[in-house]
């Protein structure tokens, strides 16, 4: 600390790179400071410090954090304490750029496998961002000192210091975790896709704020006929809709809640902070949101079973555009969906192209068979569940003729979900059925894509590994930008940039030994799992967070092979 004190001293007023010097740990009493990369002026990214609470000083007992999903739980729990603490106690402008600025990756309505704190018998890490304060390019070393010595202790003694948290919420944190992730695991065991909880809360504030609507939110409740109670670890006898692997199909009026529920299942593959609403929506861990992308590149997917006889393009068995349309990047999402081994589709007339979806009697009359290249889901969506076993839910207002192949009809009626299976079976059994127009061949086993090595380089220029995420939905990657806008279910830019490491990981350990793409990225998340995000990174950084296999597929699948 004195070390610290002196060394800030010396600097003051001195040209930023002096604060190079910086680099070291520094013994702070409660706990061990360690400066592990110094910024190169104030606009740069801030510095990176960890910060190292020993066990004589502060433990949490073990029970809060045996078995991977307490510890998560509790790693994150302490993120969003210490991002409190620095809201609360650190002042954040002390000159140019960003000075002064301190942060932790933290937050987000969804829990996440993060890097930002670490628990283990060792203590616990909390990893931080402070950006050095500088007057134009001349250091302040006063400011400097006000952050070290005032602001950090006062961060770590109420964000870190067990003594100074609340165990009780901390307990009912970790116990939510626990019940949903129990909840999802139950799904597969009783032949469920999905299950919403009575009293969730499913609107969101608006489209771009993930929290909760505050005002006049209807709480969910399950229609008799597809309740279910489920026992939970923690809470006990909960009572849900669960629905059942299969077809199944959301109808009714514009604006009655339709959207809002898909969107629900889509999230319900992460757990969610206690009071998010969503805490009891959970769905199967390998759910994928597919939809309409137009203006996506394709490389190399066989779209055949619903695209063929394309006019002068020929084939689609290994197709490949820089352009697709709708409904060939439709198509190519559920192929693609499928060769990441998912079990559930989740789709939404709003973002579907609508000739992918369904051709009425009168355009099948119109337009003979042979002349028509897409073959609509519709005629498909039986097939994935009967001889694949992958389920669908479907949000279609707007036309009835999946009520004929649908397990099970649900009816958003102003917000409340009415299960309407039978009246549309009987209005689906009174006029004739839409029918393939050709016998259709099976869809055979997907292929992952395969990628020549260079495609997987993240070098850049001069720059050896290049990876970044200015936003959740956008990954660069060495020379290329991947658009991820449509893949719905990143929540977090943090997850955006391990999906960049982990592709460079592959490429660099796994490519190599020309183990495959799907099987390299495998073992690339088994090594993850097992010895956490920092295999990722030749740095100690603390802004990762584990996105899963179909994320990571869908960015690799997103990489243009021209520019
Ligand atoms: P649809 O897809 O059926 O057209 P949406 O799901 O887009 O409808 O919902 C329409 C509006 O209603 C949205 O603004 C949404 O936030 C709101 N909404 C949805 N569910 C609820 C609810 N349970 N309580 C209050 N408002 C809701
Ligand atoms: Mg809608």
């Amino acid at each position: 600390m004195k070390r610290l004190s002196l060394l800030l001293d010396q600097i003051d007023g001195r040209s930023y790179k002096a604060y190079k010097e910086l680099k070291g740990v520094y013994n702070f009493g409660i706990c061990a400071l360690s400066i592990d990369h110094v910024q190169g002026d104030p606009y740069a990214a801030p510095s990176r410090i960890s910060i190292t609470v020993p066990p004589e000083i502060s433990t949490f007992p073990a029970h809060l954090w045996d078995g991977p999903i307490r510890k998560r739980a509790l790693e994150d729990y302490l993120g969003r304490a210490i991002s409190r603490t620095i809201k609360a106690s650190v002042k954040g402008r002390r000159g140019t750029g960003k000075s002064g600025q301190v942060s932790i990756a933290s937050g987000g309505q969804q829990v996440l496998a993060r890097n930002a704190v670490n628990i283990s018998s060792m203590g616990v890490e909390a990893r931080i961002t402070v950006a050095l304060p500088a007057d134009g390019r001349r250091i302040l070393g006063k400011e400097a000192q006000e952050i070290f010595f005032n602001e950090l202790p006062l961060v770590i003694n109420k964000g870190l210091l067990i003594e100074n948290l609340d165990l009780e919420k901390i307990k009912f944190h970790i116990e939510s975790i626990e019940d949903q992730d129990f909840l999802r695991k139950r799904l597969a065991e009783e032949s469920l896709v999905a299950f919403v909880a009575d009293n969730s809360l499913l609107p969101r504030r608006t489209g771009i704020d993930d929290r909760p609507l505050e005002k006049d939110a209807l709480p969910f409740k399950s229609p008799e006929s597809l309740a279910k109670k489920m026992i939970l670890p923690n809470r006990g006898e909960v009572r849900g809709m669960a629905i059942p692997e299969g077809v199944t199909l959301v109808v009714g009026g514009g604006f009655h809640g339709k959207s809002t529920l898909l969107h629900a299942l889509e999230k319900g593959i992460y757990n969610h902070i206690p009071g998010d609403g969503r805490e009891l929506v959970v769905t199967d861990p390998t759910a994928v949101k597919v939809r309409a992308e137009d203006g996506r590149s394709i490389t190399g997917v066989d779209i055949s079973p619903f695209i063929d006889n394309l006019p002068f393009h020929g084939d689609t068995v290994n197709f490949s555009t820089e352009n697709a349309s709708g409904s060939t990047s439709q198509a190519a999402n559920i192929i693609e969906a499928l060769q990441a081994d998912s079990k559930l589709l989740l789709i939404d007339e709003d973002t579907s192209a609508t000739n992918f979806m369904i051709r009425d009697e009168r355009m099948q009359a119109l337009i003979a068979g042979h002349r028509e290249p897409i073959t609509p889901f519709i005629h498909r969506v039986r097939e994935l569940y009967e001889y694949q076993g992958v389920s669908t839910v479907i949000v279609m207002g707007g036309c009835g003729d999946y009520f004929d192949v649908s397990d099970h009809v649900i009816m958003m009626d102003t917000y409340e979900p009415l299960d309407v299976t039978e009246k549309a079976h009987r209005i689906a059994a009174s006029v004739s059925k839409s029918l393939p127009p050709v016998k259709l061949l099976p869809i055979g086993k997907m292929k992952g894509r395969t990628l020549p090595i260079e495609r997987l380089s993240a070098r850049r220029g001069k720059k050896d590994v290049n990876i970044d995420s200015p936003d959740v939905e956008t990954l660069l990657f060495g020379e290329h930008r991947i658009d991820l806008s449509a893949v719905e279910q990143l929540v977090h830019e943090d997850q955006t940039r391990t999906i960049g490491l982990l592709i460079h990981y592959y490429a660099q350990k796994y490519a190599l030994q020309n183990i495959g793409l799907r099987e390299g990225l495998e073992l690339a998340l088994k090594d993850v799992e097992e010895n956490g995000l920092d295999v990722l990174s030749p740095w100690k950084v603390g802004n990762l967070a584990l996105p899963r296999l179909h994320e990571v597929a869908a960015a690799i699948n997103r990489i243009r092979v021209r520019g």
